[in-house]
């Protein structure tokens, strides 16, 4: 049978992405968003949340290896580590192949998401159905960080767009808790959304974190399925620093496997473009140039 679906992401009336759709796998209205999981022609099986793509089969694994890999090879011992969102189970999956990393809390405030990943996208969310080192809550990550004593050698913020009950992750009251929440060496990273479309919302977190943290970089990469492209992360600690205390020897020795990440990649993707430095000018602590 041919289909003549096509899911559409559009970006502020200005640009929209198209992707055919072979089946409509799940959909679903929850009390946070809409969840839809569809199978597509050319990407595999997608996740959109508001009509807003989060994964797809074909690319989930750069951002799950670059969000992931990128902090827990610069902590020197990341033995906890706590996911804020993350509903598909791909930044877990990644966290939980480190053999450092002794517990792993993560806090999903939809489990729509979490179900309909469990049940269509077990490329992401096989660790979700049960992982001895996996605490799996579901509820507000804002609310978890304000509450919890526990501590956290690496927090990862994998959220949606700064929209609902994502707002407040790109806040400084939930930044002041994450503060709060790291261990002497701590270490966040989060979703920075991207260069071209929300250079705005890139200052306004960097700003947020600069109020808070010592050190404070961007680093980027390019994917299939985000407006653009080409997205950011945040990384902000309360010491560490990216290049000068990762130890690239680490990465070899732990013998794991990457689609995306390297070595080389770890380092190259803190060195942003002229255009991307000039606008965020002050606010990061990125290198120059390492050459
Ligand atoms: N990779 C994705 C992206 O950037 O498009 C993010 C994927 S993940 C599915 C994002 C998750 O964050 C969603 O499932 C959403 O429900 C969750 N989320 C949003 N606000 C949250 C909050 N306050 N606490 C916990 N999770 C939250």
């Amino acid at each position: 049978m041919h289909s003549n679906l096509w899911v559409e992401e559009v970006f502020e009336d200005i640009y929209g992405m198209r992707f055919k759709v072979e089946k409509v796998l799940y959909s679903q209205k929850s009390e946070f968003q809409t969840v839809d999981v569809v199978e597509t022609k050319g990407h595999g099986k997608m996740l959109l949340n508001d009509g807003l793509v989060m994964i797809t089969e074909r690319d989930e694994f750069v951002y799950h290896d670059m969000i992931t890999h990128v902090p827990l090879f610069v902590h020197p011992n990341p033995k906890k580590v706590l996911v804020i969102g993350g509903g598909d189970g791909g930044t877990a999956r990644e966290v939980l192949r480190h053999a450092a990393v002794e517990k792993c809390v993560m806090v999903e405030i939809d489990k729509c998401v979490i179900d309909a990943c469990i049940e269509h996208i077990p490329q992401t969310s096989e660790v979700l159905k049960g992982h001895e080192k996996l605490e799996l809550i579901v509820g507000d990550g804002v609310k978890y960080a304000k509450e919890t004593t526990e501590k956290f050698d690496v927090i990862i913020v994998d959220s949606t767009d700064p929209i609902g009950p994502a707002a407040p992750l790109f806040g400084p009251e939930f930044y002041n808790d994450i503060y709060s929440c790291l261990s002497e060496n701590g270490i966040v990273v989060s979703q920075g959304e991207s260069p071209f479309f929300n250079a705005d919302v890139q200052k306004s977190m960097l700003e947020v974190l600069n109020g808070i943290f010592p050190k404070v970089f961007i680093y980027n990469f390019s994917n299939l399925s985000y407006p653009g492209g080409y997205w950011s992360f945040t990384f902000a600690s309360k010491g560490l620093e990216p290049i000068k205390d990762f130890d690239a020897s680490r990465v070899d020795a732990s013998k794991l496997e990457f689609n995306y990440y390297n070595k080389g990649l770890h380092t190259s993707a803190f060195m942003i473009p002229s255009f991307h430095r000039k606008h965020l000018k002050g606010l990061i602590q990125n290198p120059e140039t390492l050459f």
